[in-house]
């Protein structure tokens, strides 16, 4: 029998698919999620807004988007100093570590680590002293021609310090600036030799420099606090600190800021037509109360959740979310349907968001510790959950245990995006194309791995509606395979470890409809 929507039975045995039950439910299993690249925040002001401060209260809001490490630079009349350590932003600073972080303009940085080991040399902000005097580099994305620039400065004697693509930027700067007539022109001269996902921040004795690579891949905004400027990656982080919001960075764009006040240089900014702004971002990575490129967050996710409630309909009592993403997701869906929301799942807010670990078994116990069913709003409820991404199948499959333990009669799964079926080479550590479950596995397969009633993912033709007509344009290339840059093949062979061929068949596609919603019941 098909279910509204286009929906098929889940069989109520054991998986016919080759996927060991007993291996679903173990904590390997359990070890999912998306990894997120950094964050960066920097400010050029003056001595009486303490810098350090401020680069502090940015770095907290933008701690979802990097839990391993963090770091302030400080310029003091020139001096360059600062301080990072692996841990979060409260862990890191102090009152007495800030204080003594004086200068007039800063730059700091979030990190999880997408290229590059998880080890404190890594950490952002990365100090170069060279032949000029001294430079600062905070870094968001991850480069796509990384391998090659650094085997040539290496084969030219270069000795790297870190393992990170960040240190190749830094020192292709300090190698431009020897020549360039300024250090927004060795920027520059840097942005043509790089190609990939970059949102930088630059800080010389005398200026702030920010950055954004010409395909707009990770965000990058700019506000005013007062007469000072201030850049982040995200607008939530400006509000953090009393900023106003005054615009995005474009795609190609630098932005300098010295004494003489701030000017715009665009030379790049014509090198591609269409913005490729990473779709995750509304998705999932930036913070709700952000606005990215003139769209909201908040508003992106709930269109999300009516599109999945036009899409996918079912009879249900109540509609939850996944805290935190899935949450405004739920709440458009419930408006959409009709289906009252409820406060289903409870979200410790004192543990870290569950990728952000770095190992598996880090992430398993994160899963467990995070999320809490609430058994009264879900016993005996008929249960649509919605959840913002599905990657290797493994936080579903115990989120659908955990409500059903907690007295759900039905259990119908909402996905606010489409399936994972590419990696990603600009920042986001979607794991190699054989790990992804999507690629592995019908969508029929998924429902019954996940153990659900019901699934439905976001329809891949459904996300310009999401974005409401976004007329600048996104990437979406990991779920369609359409990568806006060249990959080199030593990236893909990289990505595609454990012998899967990066070229290999998926299974046929259905239509949307059919392809991403079954159910019980079915034909
Ligand atoms: S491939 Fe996916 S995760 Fe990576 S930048 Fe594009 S949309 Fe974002």
């Amino acid at each position: 029998m098909v279910l509204q929507g286009g929906a098929f039975c889940r069989h109520p045995c054991r998986c016919p698919y080759g996927v060991d039950s007993l291996s679903i439910s173990s904590q390997d299993y359990f070890s999912e999620e998306l990894h997120e690249e950094c964050g960066v925040f920097g400010i050029y002001g003056d001595d009486s807004l303490a810098p350090a401060y401020a680069c502090y209260n940015g770095l907290l809001a933008l701690q979802h988007r990097g839990q391993e490490s963090c770091g302030i630079s400080v310029n003091d009349r020139g001096v360059i100093s600062g301080h990072k350590n692996m841990g979060l932003v409260s862990e890191v600073f102090n009152h007495e570590i800030l204080n003594e972080l004086k200068g007039q303009v800063a730059i700091s940085h979030v990190r999880y680590s997408t290229a590059g080991g998880s080890v404190r040399e890594n950490s952002q902000p990365l100090v170069m002293r060279y032949v000029k005097g001294t430079l600062a580099i905070a870094h968001n994305g991850n480069l796509t021609n990384a391998y090659e620039i650094r085997r040539e400065l290496e084969r030219r004697g270069a000795i790297f310090q870190t393992t990170i693509d960040s240190e190749a930027i830094a020192y292709l700067i300090a190698r431009e600036r020897i020549r360039a007539e300024s250090v927004e022109d060795a920027v520059l001269r840097t942005m043509k030799q790089i190609e990939g996902a970059y949102s930088l921040l630059v800080m010389s004795p005398q200026k702030l420099i920010a950055a954004r690579d010409p395909h707009g891949f990770r965000p990058l905004c700019m506000g005013r606090l007062g007469e000072s400027v201030v850049f982040a990656s995200e607008s939530c982080a400006l509000a953090a600190c009393g900023a106003e919001f005054v615009r995005d960075i474009e795609p190609g764009e630098i932005v300098v800021v010295d004494e003489t006040g701030v000017r715009s240089i665009r030379t790049l900014c014509p090198v591609v037509s269409k913005k490729s702004l990473c779709i995750f971002e509304y998705i999932y990575f930036a913070r709700t109360d952000s606005v990215i490129d003139g769209l909201s967050v908040y508003e992106s996710r709930k269109q999300a959740g009516r599109i999945l409630a036009r899409e996918f309909p079912v009879d249900a009592d109540i509609v939850i979310g996944v805290p935190e993403s899935g949450i405004d997701a739920a709440i458009g869906y419930s408006e959409e349907s009709g289906i009252p929301y409820e406060k289903g799942i409870v979200k410790n807010g004192y543990i870290g968001r569950t990728f952000i670990k770095p190992t598996q078994k880090e992430r398993a116990n994160s899963v467990r510790l995070k999320l809490n069913p609430l058994a009264s709003v879900l016993k005996d409820k008929r249960v649509v959950v919605i959840d913002d991404s599905i990657v290797r199948g493994t936080t579903c499959d115990r989120i659908v245990k955990m409500l059903r333990n907690a007295g759900a009669k039905e259990v119908h799964l909402r996905i606010s995006s489409p399936p994972f079926i590419w990696p990603c080479f600009y920042g986001t550590d979607i794991p190699s194309r054989d790990e992804l479950i999507a690629v592995r596995h019908t969508i029929e397969e998924i429902c019954e791995l996940t153990g659900a009633d019901t699934l439905g993912f976001l329809p891949p033709d459904k996300l310009d509606e999401m974005l409401g007509g976004h007329p600048t344009g996104y990437c979406d290339a990991c779920f369609s395979g359409r990568y806006p840059t060249k990959i080199p093949a030593k990236m893909l062979a990289g990505k595609e470890r454990g012998g899967v061929n990066f070229d290999k068949k998926l299974p046929p596609k259905k239509k949307p409809s059919e392809a991403v919603c079954v159910g019980k019941d079915g034909a």
